[in-house]
């Protein structure tokens, strides 16, 4: 099972790459990376999570994420298995060899690493904390959780915190190829969102912008994100994607002790699906991203206010919307791979010229690959113009 983010661009970029090791060059394809921008506790951690569509990062109300987090995903040979062992994360902080099958241990390392250098009292650092995480089911792309923007220094934090974090945050999104997810909350004010105003800063045009709306779940009673999500509050080039993520989790023994107790009526909850027992659901249950995601589609589904707005709803949306930019990506790396196959293919004919009469033809193997990358260059631009979700892997 892909994560959602890659799901349609993981055949392509694999193909390609086969390409690129025929033609005996080290060069392989770069994909940008992707940071979530916005204030504290807007849903940046919970956004990226459910994009890898594991379960792994610090999230709260509180301060969570006071390191940079980068996060670079490793894409693995499939095992025939399919078991839970083909997916495992690495620190860069910890011997190489180390591999953490368990993603909750993923997440205590993450706060310990975070502790250590930025000490146990809401201390902000800008040094990196560096996670690969290996899998099957993901594409070689680099995902930045950062910290949020906060505006009244709390616990360690010096008076000049919001400076110091709005410098740390335009290092990564400055960088042209940096693709930024503006995370701002429903139940806030849109004209005033710490993420648009930052990455507007950074992307002026708004070309490598998508904007993210969370909570939609928890707006007040009768107001709903329908203006947000069509850019009548505030227009932005690639547009919004609105999404539901969980709830925050209780600690392990809380947890167990709620569920002792409510066991018996959840049944007859569930069987009600009311939204407003979700929450409770998410956190006695601990729901799982994938169960999240089921969740969210029904949301969507029950409120009218949001009939018509498929394509600007829920994390598959999120991540065919960045799937369409990687592609894109993809496509402008295209002509100088062609032309790079094109002077293989007139080197390996002079070549076999002086040998004389050849039976297996190398030339003939190139022109097979050019004959490949056609295909595929066309199946891109039916892709981009939204003719056809899935890429043939012929
Ligand atoms: P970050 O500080 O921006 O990384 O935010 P987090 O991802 O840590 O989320 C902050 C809190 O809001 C956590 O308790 C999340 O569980 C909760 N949260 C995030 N997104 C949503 C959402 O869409 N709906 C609800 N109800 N809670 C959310
Ligand atoms: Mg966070």
């Amino acid at each position: 099972k892909a994560s959602p983010l890659g799901s349609s661009v993981i055949p392509i970029v694999n193909k390609l790459q086969d390409i690129f090791a025929q033609l005996g060059t080290h060069s392989s394809i770069e994909l940008p990376q992707v940071a979530v921008v916005g204030s504290q506790s807007s849903g940046k951690s919970s956004v990226l999570e459910a994009l890898v569509g594991r379960d792994f990062l610090p999230r709260g109300n509180d301060i969570c994420t006071r390191r940079p987090l980068v996060l670079q995903l490793v894409q693995t040979k499939s095992k025939s298995s399919g078991g839970s062992d083909d997916e495992w994360g690495e620190f860069l902080h910890l011997p190489s060899n180390h591999r953490i099958y368990d993603f909750s241990e993923i997440r205590r390392e993450i706060e310990a690493e975070t502790n250590r250098l930025a000490g146990g009292n809401k201390g902000v650092k800008d040094k990196q904390i560096r996670l690969k995480i290996f899998s099957p089911n993901v594409l070689d792309i680099t995902l930045v959780d950062l910290p949020g923007i906060t505006k009244v220094p709390v616990g360690d934090q010096p008076t000049d915190i919001e400076a110091r974090i709005r410098t740390m945050i335009l290092s990564y999104i400055k960088q042209p190829s940096c693709l930024i997810l503006a995370v701002t909350p429903a139940n806030s004010d849109l004209a005033n969102s710490d993420a648009l105003q930052i990455a507007g800063n950074a992307d002026p045009d708004g070309h490598r912008t998508i904007g993210v709306i969370t909570k939609l779940d928890i707006m007040d009673k009768g107001t709903d994100a329908r203006n947000l999500l069509l850019g009548k509050v505030v227009p932005l080039r690639l547009g919004y994607v609105g999404v539901v993520n969980r709830c925050q989790e209780l600690s392990y023994s809380m947890q167990t002790l709620l569920l002792l107790f409510t066991i018996p009526s959840l049944f007859v909850l569930d069987y009600l699906d009311s939204n407003h027992i979700r929450p409770v659901l998410d956190i006695l249950l601990n729901r799982s991203v994938k169960d999240a995601l089921s969740a969210e589609e029904k949301f969507f589904q029950s409120r009218p206010a949001y009939h018509g707005l498929a394509d600007r709803l829920g994390i598959p949306q999120l991540a065919k919307k960045l799937n369409q930019i990687l592609v894109q990506h993809i496509k402008a790396l295209l002509p100088d791979l062609k032309s790079r196959i094109s002077n293989a293919l007139v080197a390996t004919a002079k070549e076999h010229q002086s040998y004389g009469e050849i039976t297996e033809s190398m030339a003939g193997q190139g022109a097979l690959l050019l004959n490949f990358l056609s295909k595929y260059c066309e199946a891109y631009s039916s892709l981009l113009e939204g003719k056809s979700e899935e890429m043939s892997t012929s």
